[in-house]
């Protein structure tokens, strides 16, 4: 999806969404892949879609809504075949079309194409417009199609694995894909690794899944992340599997932002378990800017692990540096809100009306708590202010003597062009607002967030091996409008690919 600077719209769609693909030895795979999006339904709510091949044809389900409701035991009957992939995709204001859910899928001279892609490409559109010119027609405006038309016509031509090759040389932004050629599933992870893709085995075949948590669900045991530019090949009666190194960089763009708030804390991704990612990030937090108060007490449940680690930290050393020793009394971690888990995640509500009443739907303070006592809310991130302006005034209103705010991430000052719906640039409160000044228009009695540099020391990188792009505005790919943070070259997709 070709965004520019400010112009992105909130409703145009940012593929945050979650992938999978089995291949396994002599069982259906349409129940693994099924439970499977059962585990990453997290990373998308508006449709789900799981795509088999029998070794003669390939058959497809997808339908909007949750994947409990997306299939009914008939359709997953008909999902015959011991390969396939599936998709569960994010939904974003006014992308409700179905042409958009996957996985996406086509049948061609050299065989069937399904596709499900997590990510963002930054050139779908020139991409598009190259291939329409030589008489591909498109039935959607999403940049997964421009994947798999371009793939197909290389597979016309060339075996599979330079037909991949040769689409990644045409491609540029964020993707990890699951693919299914007939009964081949493969994984392809963009070349800066940009979003989460990982490999695991079973005890019948092998997973390819955005996260590692999909891979215990079925049991699995993590083999380990797929690496940036790499393609795994399945076997298709899940023997095993080949892997292709098709494109080297020298930096890699893992998205930081999985790590604090869009994965599961279950979930390891690029070798770190994102719970004590989470739990240091808040180590950290304290460190940076603790402040004294009687409670600590997370926004469940994005907050929690930060806060614990906050906690951890506070009952260690005091806020000014110095060790805390026995008799000092400890920090009081404790759970001052409670949340009605029916309420969906509020950041997708269309209207600002609309948001503010989910959050007072969605979380409610619990008096014994926060009544006369100083408290220090903890959450992940903030990216409109409608959810921490709603808490502060809960909490003083539940009788909160004090109410700090500590945020376990960097100011959010620009958009998200690669698979996390971040709201535009007018929207974010931090694009155009100082920390004092946001404080103030949320009515804290203190405000802190996060140093990139502890994000990159948590997360046990470099700066310039992550995507920064939200917190500092300059992004890893070229996006039209942006600045990047390394040397980046478009491709330039009228000429002929690139040679091997
Ligand atoms: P806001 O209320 O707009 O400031 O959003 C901040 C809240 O939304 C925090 O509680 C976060 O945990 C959560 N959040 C952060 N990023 C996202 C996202 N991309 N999608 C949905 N929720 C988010």
């Amino acid at each position: 999806m070709e965004s520019g600077g400010d112009h992105a719209r909130s409703d145009e769609p940012r593929e945050k969404c979650g992938v999978v693909g089995v291949s396994l030895a002599d069982r259906a795979a349409a129940r693994p892949l099924y439970y499977a999006l059962y585990a990453l339904q997290h990373r998308g709510q508006e449709s789900a879609g799981i795509v088999t091949h029998d070794g003669f044809q390939q058959h497809s389900h997808v339908e909007r809504g949750l994947v409990g409701d997306a299939f009914d035991p008939g359709d997953l009957e008909a999902l015959s075949g011991n390969t396939g992939i599936g998709h569960v995709r994010y939904p974003t204001a006014g992308s409700l079309d179905k042409s958009c859910a996957q996985p996406f899928s086509v049948s061609f001279k050299s065989g069937s194409l399904g596709l499900s892609h997590n990510g963002n490409l930054v050139n779908a559109d020139e991409v598009r417009s190259e291939l329409a010119a030589s008489g591909h027609a498109f039935t959607s405006d999403g940049d997964t199609e421009v994947i798999a038309h371009d793939l197909a016509r290389n597979l016309l031509k060339e075996d599979l694995v330079r037909a991949v090759k040769h689409t990644m040389s045409r491609i540029h932004g964020s993707y990890s894909l699951t693919i299914a050629h007939d009964d081949t599933v493969l994984g392809v992870r963009d070349p800066l690794g940009n979003r989460p893709l990982c490999l695991g085995k079973l005890e019948d075949g092998y997973v390819l899944a955005s996260e590692s948590a999909a891979i215990d669900t079925l049991d699995g045991e993590l083999v380990r992340d797929v690496r940036p530019g790499e393609l795994v090949v399945l076997e298709p009666d899940g023997s095993g599997y080949d892997t292709y190194q098709l494109v080297e960089s020298e930096s890699t763009a893992h998205c930081f932002f999985e790590h604090v708030y869009f994965a599961r804390p279950d979930s390891v991704i690029d070798d770190s378990l994102v719970y004590e990612v989470r739990r240091k990030l808040g180590r950290k937090l304290w460190e940076e800017s603790g402040v004294e108060t009687d409670v600590v007490m997370p926004v469940p449940d994005s907050g929690r692990a930060f806060a614990s680690g906050y906690a951890d930290a506070a009952n260690e050393t005091a806020a000014d540096g110095t060790p805390r020793s026995e008799g000092d009394g400890s920090v009081e971690f404790a759970e001052g809100l409670m949340k009605n888990r029916y309420v969906g995640r509020t950041f997708i509500m269309p209207t600002q009306d609309e948001r503010e009443r989910a959050v007072r739907l969605k979380l409610n303070p619990i008096r014994s708590t926060v009544e006369g006592k100083t408290v220090t809310i903890i959450d992940d991130s903030i990216v409109r202010g409608t959810t921490s302006t709603q808490l502060v005034d809960l909490v003083r209103e539940a009788g909160a003597a004090e109410v700090h705010l500590r945020i376990g991430a960097p100011p959010i000052i620009a958009p998200c062009y690669f698979g996390i719906d971040m709201a535009t640039r007018e929207e974010l409160i931090a694009s155009d607002m100082s920390t004092e000044e946001i404080r103030e228009t949320i009515a804290a009695d203190s405000l802190a967030y996060l140093s990139i540099d502890a994000v990159a020391e948590a997360l046990d990188a470099s700066r310039a091996d992550l995507c920064l792009g939200c917190v500092t505005g300059e992004y890893p790919f070229d996006v039209e409008g942006e600045t990047t943070d390394r040397e980046v070259t478009r491709p330039q997709v009228g000429q002929p690919p690139a040679d091997d």
